[in-house]
């Protein structure tokens, strides 16, 4: 349910006389947030039977309803279904742009495999629960909200604040991706200094805080396959030297290497940090690789532990087989896809040239799949920092915020490939593993979503110059 425009510039003005700090249930600005989650939320943006385009054009009359200029609100579509939105609110012009940015498509989600349907919210046990509940319509709510609860407010930032909601995020090598398709058809509507997305966000155990992430920099993601070809033959006379056999071999040879380790400023931060309640082997570990000592037998008990390891170097593995044609028969083709994760700096010719050394046999083919999208770490930017830092602090106090690489990429790849510094940051605390992000029962904790909100507000109005004295 829309909520009809004088009703909302008559809360909204409510909303200037109280401070950003209690943005608790029950603030005025609740209820438009509450009905943009949910609008959001409840538009199926799935790849196969989604739409994207719908998505954008709701949010979009969110902001004409508003009363944002129509030159400022862009519904721009790539493709049949597909839809981003750019909405800009106006500042002085002293700095240059920020920018918003939360994809809108989510992950599949099939109504038979979950306990309820998917794409209606549900609030329950202190819970909302949908598919997007948090991935990334939760920001992308948030990110509406904020700038609606700006203009309402009457703020003047410094800078114009951009939001852009984009369409498939979630497909690997999608043309029609919308961060990447907006830098580079229309970059001057979503130009700016540097943009706030996801990829952060608060870790919690058994319900309580235990760090604010600050994503800098992601690991490059990058398959390659691994061919071998064979005239195959009868099974009844069978050849050591078969297809699946040298494939087979070459698969163990490849588990068997490690890619040298070496940190980064932003895994070299996270580690100091994390590591400091850890075993003294991992403690010292940490402490060697820092000081450049990447000795494997040095550096073994972080290689060993999978969320150290991933960290500290480039890592692939077989992920798919496929092989053969006939029970009684040798192979002609054996074929293994093999997944890589890249190192933000490392050289994506210098891993195909290495796996090639590691297979070490002429007849396994090594052919690299999809795009490598190059995506250099952010700089610890003191500006960005500084803000999350106070901030958070004000609201979590005690509650380390934490540098972070991740394992996995966003939108971020394609704003740090063309030069725009990407801040994954949301203030959304979630309890490790039971998101279920990408996976069944999509949830969020419903003080969790509002706490983020209230750090989002007031990130971006720090961030933007909006914020008043006093
Ligand atoms: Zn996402």
């Amino acid at each position: 349910m829309r909520l009809p425009g004088l009703l909302l510039s008559a809360t909204m003005a409510c909303a200037l006389a109280l401070p950003a700090r209690a943005q608790t249930p029950g603030h005025p600005d609740e209820a438009l947030f509450r009905a943009i989650y949910r609008e959001l939320v409840e538009i199926n943006t799935t790849e196969s039977s989604g739409d994207t385009l719908v998505a954008a054009k709701a949010m979009g009359q969110r902001f004409l309803d508003a009363g944002f200029p129509a030159a400022d609100v862009q519904v721009l579509s790539s493709g049949p279904r597909k839809g981003n939105l750019v909405a800009r609110l106006r500042g002085a012009g002293a700095k240059k742009p920020m920018l918003l940015m939360a994809h809108m498509d989510v992950v599949e989600a099939k109504r038979e495999d979950w306990a309820f349907a998917p794409f209606t919210l549900q609030e329950t046990d202190g819970f909302f629960r949908a598919r997007g509940a948090i991935d990334d319509k939760a920001m992308a709510a948030i990110f509406v909200a904020t700038l609606i609860r700006l203009r309402a407010e009457g703020a003047t930032p410094e800078r114009d604040i951009i939001l852009a909601l984009t369409t498939d995020e979630e497909l690997a090598d999608s043309p029609h991706d919308g961060a990447r398709w907006l830098l580079e058809n229309h970059r001057a509507l979503i130009d700016a200094e540097f943009a706030l997305n996801e990829g952060g966000g608060g870790t919690m155990r058994e319900g309580k805080p235990v760090s604010s992430n600050i994503q800098l920099a992601e690991k490059v993601y990058r398959s390659f396959q691994m061919v071998v070809k064979d005239p195959g033959g009868h099974s009844a006379q069978p050849r050591r030297d078969n297809a699946i056999t040298k494939l087979a071999e070459g698969l163990v040879r490849l588990a068997d290497f490690d890619f040298p380790a070496r940190l980064n400023p932003v895994t070299e931060a996270w580690l100091k940090i994390v590591t400091r309640l850890e075993a003294p082997d991992i403690k010292a570990a940490y402490a060697a690789l820092a000081a450049g000592d990447n000795r494997p037998e040095v550096i073994a008990p972080l290689s060993k532990r999978a969320n150290y390891n991933a960290q500290i170097r480039t890592t692939c593995v077989a992920t798919m087989l496929e092989a053969g044609h006939a029970e009684n028969a040798l192979a002609q083709t054996a074929r293994a896809t093999i997944n890589c994760r890249l190192l933000p700096d490392e050289n994506p010719a210098v891993v195909e040239e290495t796996l090639k050394k590691v297979m070490a046999d002429d007849k396994i083919a090594v052919i690299p799949l999809g795009t490598v999208v190059d995506s250099p770490a952010s700089p610890l930017s003191p500006q960005v920092i500084a803000a999350v830092e106070e901030i958070a602090g004000d609201l979590w106090p005690g509650i380390p915020v934490i540098p972070t690489q991740s394992g996995g990429y966003t939108d971020s790849r394609w704003l740090r490939k063309y030069g725009v510094p990407a801040y994954g940051v949301s203030g959304i605390f979630s309890e490790e593993g039971k998101s279920g992000v990408h996976g069944l029962n999509e949830q969020v904790g419903v003080k969790q979503l509002f706490d983020g909100k209230t750090f989002l507000y007031r990130l971006v109005k720090r961030l933007s110059g909006a914020e008043r004295p006093g």
